[in-house]
């Protein structure tokens, strides 16, 4: 629902209307690739919903907007750390394991902060999360931002972190740094590699009332699949794809080949979860007989 300022009137209420209609359009989850932004989410099965392609729950407008506005702080951030004398560089480089389907785009290395280059990750928050990052750190408050860091980190070689959080209703910045810790970074690189090849929906790791599970942004094709379309039509949520190691194939009898491309579907696509068992389909090709030949 909209918010809607008592004093406009029928005509701005339409286009301001028209506005949050506008961002809502503008959302699809067409990305392709796990993130690693992403890889410190708690479960499994929304980290495999994400990459696969699956319908997100609908966000308001007006709520987009908002994680747009979060991006413009964060960038004005990088712009001042420029300002103040830090040289960031590296701001184009995108990191990318797993065959490319685990890719991540840091905000870049910074300079001058010791002698050691360092990740430089730039962040937003409120007011209230904001005091709860400068009460107990980045860890605590938002471990998605730590593994974010910790792949980063790993992938370039470098020891240090940090991390810029602004608070977008006073402009104060928080600055934490962050120390590489192999093991960590181990676990995340392998987090990902069962992500990308599982070929079966990983198990619900909550309760359906669960704190996770009511603000997470697969909840209805996790706990209602009956009530979700797919909109996203692709290899990724189709019936007849799968992975064998890193390479992907399309199982269907009449087809079966080495998937190159990914993130394009075809007329036979297939709903997953077969939502109407009225329907038939034509049986998948064992995995183990697909080759290179397919
Ligand atoms: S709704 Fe809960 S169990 Fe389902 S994907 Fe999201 S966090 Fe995981
Ligand atoms: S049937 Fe079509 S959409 Fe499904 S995996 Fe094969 S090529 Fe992709």
């Amino acid at each position: 629902m909209a918010l809607i300022p008592t004093a406009m009137d029928k005509t701005a209420t339409r286009v301001v209307n028209d506005l949050y209609e506008a961002a809502e359009r503008s959302r699809k989850n067409d990305r392709h690739y796990l993130g690693m932004s992403e890889i410190g989410t708690p479960c499994d099965r929304a980290l495999w919903f994400g990459f696969r392609g699956f319908t997100p729950n609908p966000i308001e407008g007006r709520v987009i907007m908002l994680f747009r506005f979060g991006d413009r702080v964060e960038e004005d951030l990088i712009q001042w750390f420029e300002a103040a004398g830090y040289k960031v560089d590296q701001r184009q480089r995108v990191f990318e394991a797993h065959g490319g389907h685990f890719r991540g785009h840091w905000d870049g290395c910074i300079h001058g902060i010791t002698q050691q280059p360092h990740v430089l990750e730039c962040k937003s928050a409120n007011k209230k999360k904001f005091e709860m990052f400068k009460a107990a750190g980045v860890r605590k408050i938002q471990p998605l931002y730590y593994c974010q860091c910790q792949s980063y980190m790993g992938y370039a070689g470098l020891e240090r972190a940090l991390v810029a959080i602004q608070c977008k209703d006073n402009s104060e910045i928080y600055l934490e740094r962050l120390y590489f810790n192999r093991s960590d970074f181990e676990y995340l690189n392998q987090r990902a590699n069962r992500i990308i090849t599982a070929n079966t929906l990983p198990g619900q790791s909550f309760g359906k009332d669960s704190f996770d599970c009511q603000w997470c942004r697969f909840r209805l094709q996790c706990w209602y699949p009956k009530e979700v379309i797919v909109s996203n039509q692709v290899c990724g949520t189709c019936y007849y794809f799968s992975f064998k190691g890193l390479k992907k194939y399309c199982r269907h009898p009449d087809h079966a080949f080495v998937i190159q491309q990914w993130g394009i579907g075809c007329p036979d696509w297939y709903d997953m979860f077969n939502k109407d068992p009225r329907k038939t389909r034509p049986e998948r090709l064992p995995l183990e007989q697909l080759n290179e030949d397919h």
